[in-house]
């Protein structure tokens, strides 16, 4: 995902996440702007209204972020992107603390719906509508655009935030690596499903084709990453020890490769000490979540 940032501008920093827009925004933009300007009268509002999208978009992401840092998780950047936006989150690996982080993004958009519907009736009821036709056509492009986003997110399709939301109520069931599995095979029936419904709604939209190898492709990745997930869930583990964060013992027999010398050794049968040239690991990584924790905290 790194490379995303590459070739992205900086665009301002709130609440510690710096917000990045990528290049590739303006030739969308630039196209989506001349699209709108059919159905205004002035230029104004065909702008107004893909600077409303995006200012939404920013809503959404913002609202995965911050509750990704209110469970104690890191998220420090958004990346505004013609498909939308990313916030790169990443909460403690707990199914509560994943579904917070997830669900807080499309509770954004819910919690917009009242205030663009109040905003689409005042655009109605306004004397300025008189004057200015394209300003009930705004308040209600802004409202729809709220709502459908809404619904595009919440399509229960891995990685859509609905699939995400999905994988982290499975994986209080079924455990993390085949919620991981079910929802990324569900994943690939609802990208056919979305490629179908928007092939029969209009047939000749490039985007079904950008939405659908987008989504297809990061289905694929996590379908290997739940793959490799439960063949490392099902080796041996060594029950003597258990993570500080995640409460999962770590794999028996396990080698990790000393810092100093190079050479694999077993930080839970060595007290954290490497055998070949002494060196002290004072911190052992969990493979199953991913924190650093000192060996005494380990043992049970
Ligand atoms: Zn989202
Ligand atoms: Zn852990
Ligand atoms: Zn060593």
């Amino acid at each position: 995902m790194g490379t995303l940032q590459n070739g992205s501008i900086r665009l301002f920093r709130f609440a510690g996440i710096q917000v990045y827009l990528h290049w590739s925004w303006f030739l969308v933009a630039a196209y989506s702007i001349s699209e709108r300007r059919d159905r205004y009268h002035e230029l104004f509002y065909a702008l107004a209204e893909y600077l409303a999208l995006f200012a939404i978009v920013l809503l959404h992401e913002f609202g995965h972020s911050l509750a990704c840092r209110q469970v104690g998780g890191r998220s420090d950047q958004i990346v505004l992107w013609p498909l939308g936006g990313i916030a790169f989150v990443q909460p403690p690996h707990r199914p509560g603390a994943m579904l917070w982080s997830i669900a807080a993004g499309p509770l954004v958009n819910v919690a917009l719906l009242p205030v663009f519907w109040w905003f689409w009736g005042w655009a109605e009821g306004t004397s300025l509508a008189a004057t200015s036709p394209d300003l009930p056509r705004f308040g209600a492009a802004v409202f729809w655009i709220n709502a459908g986003l809404l619904i595009f997110n919440i399509l229960p399709v891995y990685p859509l935030d609905g699939g995400q939301i999905v994988q982290s109520l499975l994986w209080y069931v079924i455990g993390y690596g085949r919620s991981l599995y079910v929802a990324s095979v569900l994943g690939f029936a609802g990208v056919a499903g979305i490629v179908a419904l928007s092939y029969y709604l209009d047939p000749e939209s490039l985007w079904t084709i950008v939405i659908a190898v987008f989504l297809g492709s990061r289905c694929w990745q996590s379908f290997k990453h739940a793959r490799g997930r439960l063949a490392f869930e099902k080796r041996p583990r060594n029950s003597l020890y258990a993570c500080p964060a995640c409460r999962a013992s770590p794999i028996s027999g396990l080698a990790i490769r000393c810092g100093s010398c190079g050479q694999p050794f077993d930080p839970y049968a060595s007290d954290g000490r490497c055998p070949a040239c002494g060196a002290v690991h004072p911190d052992i990584r969990c493979l199953d979540c991913g924190e650093m924790r000192p060996i005494e905290a380990w043992r049970r």
